[in-house]
């Protein structure tokens, strides 16, 4: 019995989304009111994007600090390294660990155009790896010890030396990272990154389940063993297709493709886009993947509509309290 005909192990599947810090203040206003919607369907996480070099450091925290206040969903922040000395990196870390925020995505990021892999920008964190070991250090300095109030003696409080999980998530790449050789180089990247301390991977979005089936498979035989959250986008109009398509360096899908140039209005690409997501996260679940993750573009009813096409909508309906991984 797989997933799609296993409503029981369909409705257990946990699943998040993914934002964008707001880039005007009247962008602001409707993010919030997305994350609201988002958060109502209860969601493991929601995951804001950093800026490449830093460029959207205040505004990615503003987002995660609403997150955290506003809503019971634990929110979890990308950070990326490239460019970075090891102090700032470390002053950003613990900036992000002083909001409040417990659950990370480390990634190197991209050198800015013009600059080359080999070139001194890339600062002294060479890979996502050395992020993911920094943010482990940075916790245990930041927590080295909790205080539990010790019920009935008032005033007396009990130390436990074991920290508050955190959660450290990294990039995967089942059709392969743009600038890497080889399949098996992104699978040792990923065992470099385990190695480091990495509890999670999410990957990149691809368009045929078979690609990220296929990669897990190759991942878990050479040892990688904690859980790559498909990433999934609802690709709803022949231009933002093309568009992602470019920045990932994805291959065509030429089924959607045809299909979006050819519908003329935006409700039936919409239709589509989603269509071609729900199917694709089925084959997903039915594989056994163990959640999926939601590129939301910062609007909740696409992705909201795609949870529902596979049934994961009523079982999440109500936010779940908070909890660590
Ligand atoms: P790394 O894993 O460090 O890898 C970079 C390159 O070096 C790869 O080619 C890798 O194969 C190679 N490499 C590294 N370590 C090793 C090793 N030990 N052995 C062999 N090869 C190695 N970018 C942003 O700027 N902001 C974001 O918010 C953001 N969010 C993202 C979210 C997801 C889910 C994904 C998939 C990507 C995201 N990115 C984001 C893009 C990411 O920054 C780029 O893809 C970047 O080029 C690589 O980052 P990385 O963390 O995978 O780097």
């Amino acid at each position: 019995m797989n997933a799609m005909t296993d409503p029981a192990r369909s409705a257990h599947i946990p699943f998040s989304f993914e934002l964008y810090p707001p880039r005007n203040d009247a962008a602001v206003t409707a993010l919030q009111a997305t994350i609201d919607h988002l958060a109502a369907a209860g969601p493991e996480f929601i995951s804001v994007t950093y800026g490449a070099s830093g460029s959207s450091r205040t505004s990615s925290l503003d987002v995660l600090r609403y997150i955290l206040h506003a809503t019971r969903i634990e929110p979890m922040a990308h950070l990326t390294c490239v460019g970075s000395s090891h102090d700032e990196a470390h002053a950003l870390v613990r900036e992000f660990l002083d909001a409040g925020v417990r659950h990370f995505l480390a990634l190197r990021g991209d050198p800015p155009l013009g600059f080359s892999e080999a070139d001194d920008f890339l600062g002294d964190l060479r890979s996502a790896g050395e992020l993911v070991q920094l943010i482990h250090r940075v916790q245990a300095e930041h927590e080295p010890y909790r205080e539990l109030l010790i019920p009935g003696l008032p005033g007396a409080r009990e130390v436990r030396t074991e920290r508050p999980k955190v959660r450290v998530a990294v990039a995967a790449f089942p059709n392969g990272h743009p600038r890497s050789r080889s399949t098996s180089q992104d699978i040792d990247t990923l065992l470099a990154k385990q190695a480091a301390g990495a509890n999670l991977a999410i990957t990149q979005l691809f368009f045929h389940a078979d690609h990220y089936l296929s990669f897990i498979q190759r991942a878990q035989e050479a040892g990688v063993e904690f859980p790559i959250l498909p990433g999934i986008m609802p690709v709803t109009s022949p231009g933002r297709l093309r568009r992602i398509l470019q920045l990932s360096g994805e291959e065509l899908p030429s089924e959607l493709s045809i299909q979006l140039e050819i519908e003329p209005t935006a409700q039936g690409q919409r239709d589509i886009g989603v269509a071609y997501a729900v199917e694709l996260a089925q084959k997903l679940i039915a594989g056994g993947a163990p959640g999926l993750h939601l590129y939301a573009f910062n609007q909740h009813q696409t992705v909201l509509s795609v949870l529902d096409g596979c049934g994961l909508l009523t079982s999440h309906a109500q936010p779940r309290e908070k909890e660590l991984a």
